[in-house]
C-alpha cells in the first residue's frame, strides 16, 4: 500500500533507497523527494510529471527484461484467471512445479531441487536453515558457525543481516543477530598487492577461509556464504583466478557447505545463467531472486544439492521451515515467463555482447578520468569506483556523500543508476553500479554512459 501518492510520506519511512545509507550518520536524501512512478515500458520509467528515466540499473538489478513485457503480462493474466493462490500446505501448482523443474534443469551439476520463496532475504534465511538442518540430520549438531565475507550484502532479515558483512547495517541490531565470522573479500582493485600474480592473490584470499575454519574448529563450521560477483556493497567485484575453485576445495575438505548468494549477480546478469558457471564450481546451496522474476512479481529461490535434499527427506522427512506465500503461483508464472523469454530471445547472448560494449564505453569514458579508479564487472553488471586520488586510491571524504550527489544528478538527467558509497567496513570509496535490462541496445548504452559522465562530473 502506497499511502498518499505524491507526498513520499509512506516511502520515506519504509523504503530503503539506493546509495543513501552508507555513510553513518548520513540523513537519507531519497524518499521525501522521490518522484511517483506512474508508468513503465522497456527501459523507461515515467513519473507523474511526465519525465522519463532510463532504467540503467534495473532498480536494484531486478528488471532484467525491462518493463511492461507483453509476454509476462499475458502469463500473469492467464495465471490470475486460472489460479491466483493455493497454499502449499494443501496443494502444489503447475506453475510452481514447472518453474522448479526449469530451475533444476538449468542449474549447475549436483543441484536437484528448488525451494521457492518471495525474495532474496527469504532465500538466504532458508539456505542457512537448510544448511543447519542438513548438519543435524547427519548428527553433526556441533556445526553452527557461519563464515561470510566482509564486503557483502545478503539481505535485511536477521539471519541474512548477521551473515552480511556491512557493519553499519548491522550495528544497531547486533543484540538480535546470530554470531557470524567474516573474512576478507576477493577484491583485486583494493586488496591485490603490487607484483602479486592473480594466482597468488587468489590463493592468499581463499587461504583466509582455511585459517578461519582452523581457528573455529572444522567440526564446528556449518557454511561459507559468498556472492560470486559482489553486488551492492562493493560494486560488481568479480573474483580473481581460481579463487572460488580453491574455496570449494577448502569447504569440501572440511565438510563445510558452500552457499553462493546469486540474488543480485545471478539469473543471467553476468552473461551466464549463473555467475558460478564462470568459476567452474557447483555449490551445495545457491540463492537467486531479483532477475528470477524480473520485478514482475516478488520471488526468490534456493537451489539445493541432492545430498542436502536426501539427508532431509531420508531423515526427518521435511524441511522445518515455510512461509505463507512460498511457491506462489502468480510469482512462479511470472518467473517462468521471464525465464522463457530470456531463453527464447537468446538474451544472454545480448548480455554478453552489450556487456562488452558497456564495459568498452565505460573504459573509454572513464579510463583516464581523474576520479575514477576502477571500471569492473561482468556482463551487464558493471561499475565504476570513484576515488579522490587515482594514484593512492584514496576515497572521497564520506561526508561529501558523493554517491548520493551522483544519484541525484543522474535522476535530474533522466537516468537511474545504483550508487553506493562511504568508507565503511572495507567499502572504501563510492561506486556506481550499472545493471541495465537484458534487452538494452547499443544506442541505449551510449546514452546511458553519456548521461552518467555528465552526472559524475556534476556530482563531483
Ligand atoms: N543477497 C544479495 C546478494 C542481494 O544483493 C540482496 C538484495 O540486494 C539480497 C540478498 C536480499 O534480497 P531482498 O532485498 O530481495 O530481500
Amino acid at each position: 500500500t502506497i499511502a498518499r501518492p505524491g507526498t513520499g510520506a509512506h516511502t520515506s519511512v519504509l523504503l530503503e533507497t539506493v546509495g543513501s545509507r552508507h555513510d553513518p550518520p548520513s540523513p537519507s536524501l531519497h524518499a521525501p523527494s522521490a518522484p511517483p512512478a506512474v508508468a513503465a515500458r522497456g527501459l523507461t520509467i515515467t513519473d507523474s510529471e511526465g519525465r522519463d528515466y532510463i532504467d540503467a540499473c534495473g532498480g536494484a538489478a531486478v528488471s532484467c527484461l525491462g518493463h511492461g513485457h507483453r509476454d509476462v503480462i499475458a502469463a500473469l493474466h492467464e495465471q490470475a484467471d486460472t489460479l491466483a493462490y493455493a497454499h502449499t500446505g494443501f496443494f502444489t501448482t503447475e506453475a510452481a512445479e514447472r518453474l522448479g523443474d526449469r530451475l533444476v534443469a538449468d542449474a549447475p551439476e549436483g543441484i536437484g531441487h528448488a525451494y521457492l520463496v518471495s525474495g532474496g532475504s527469504e532465500a538466504v534465511e532458508a539456505a542457512l536453515k537448510l544448511a543447519r538442518q542438513y548438519a543435524t540430520e547427519r548428527g553433526e549438531d556441533g556445526r553452527r558457525h557461519v563464515i561470510a565475507r566482509r564486503q557483502s550484502y545478503h539481505g535485511n532479515t536477521l539471519g541474512a543481516l548477521a551473515t552480511g558483512g556491512n557493519e553499519w547495517r548491522r550495528a544497531q541490531f547486533k543484540p538480535l543477530l546470530m554470531e557470524t565470522h567474516h573474512i576478507a573479500p576477493c577484491f583485486a582493485y583494493r586488496e591485490q598487492r603490487e607484483a602479486e600474480s592473480d594466482a597468488d592473490y587468489a590463493a592468499r584470499a581463499a587461504g583466509e577461509l582455511e585459517t578461519k575454519i582452523q581457528e573455529l574448529g572444522p567440526e564446528t563450521v556449518l557454511a561459507f556464504v559468498a556472492e560470486p560477483v559482489v553486488g551492492a556493497t562493493a560494486g560488481a567485484v568479480p573474483p580473481v583466478g581460481d579463487y572460488f575453485r580453491r574455496i570449494q576445495e577448502i569447504c569440501d575438505r572440511h565438510g563445510v557447505l558452500l552457499v553462493l548468494d546469486e540474488v543480485m549477480c545471478g539469473m543471467g546478469r553476468t552473461g551466464t545463467l549463473h555467475a558460478c558457471e564462470q568459476e567452474g564450481i557447483s555449490p551445495d546451496l545457491m540463492t537467486v531472486a531479483k532477475g528470477l522474476g524480473g520485478g514482475y512479481q516478488p520471488i526468490g529461490a534456493v537451489l539445493l544439492s541432492e545430498r542436502i535434499y536426501d539427508a532431509i527427506s531420508n531423515g526427518s522427512g521435511f524441511f522445518q521451515h515455510g512461509h505463507t506465500y512460498m511457491g506462489h503461483p502468480m510469482a512462479a508464472a511470472a518467473a517462468l515467463a521471464v525465464q522463457e523469454v530470456i531463453a527464447r530471445d537468446d538474451l544472454l547472448a545480448n548480455v554478453r555482447e552489450m556487456g562488452a560494449h558497456l564495459r568498452a564505453r565505460l573504459k573509454e569514458t572513464f579510463g583516464r578520468h581523474a576520479h575514477v579508479g576502477d571500471v569492473r564487472g561482468r556482463g551487464l553488471f558493471q561499475a565504476i569506483e570513484l576515488v579522490a586520488d587515482r594514484e593512492t586510491k584514496d576515497p572521497f571524504d564520506p561526508a561529501l556523500k558523493l554517491h548520493a550527489r551522483i544519484k541525484a544528478a543522474a535522476m535530474e538527467r533522466g537516468l537511474m543508476v545504483y550508487p553506493m558509497g562511504g568508507t565503511i567496513d572495507g567499502a572504501r570509496g563510492d561506486h556506481v553500479l550499472l545493471a541495465p535490462p537484458f534487452i538494452v541496445e547499443r544506442e541505449d548504452i551510449d546514452r546511458i554512459v553519456e548521461r552518467l559522465a555528465e552526472a559524475v562530473d556534476a556530482g563531483l
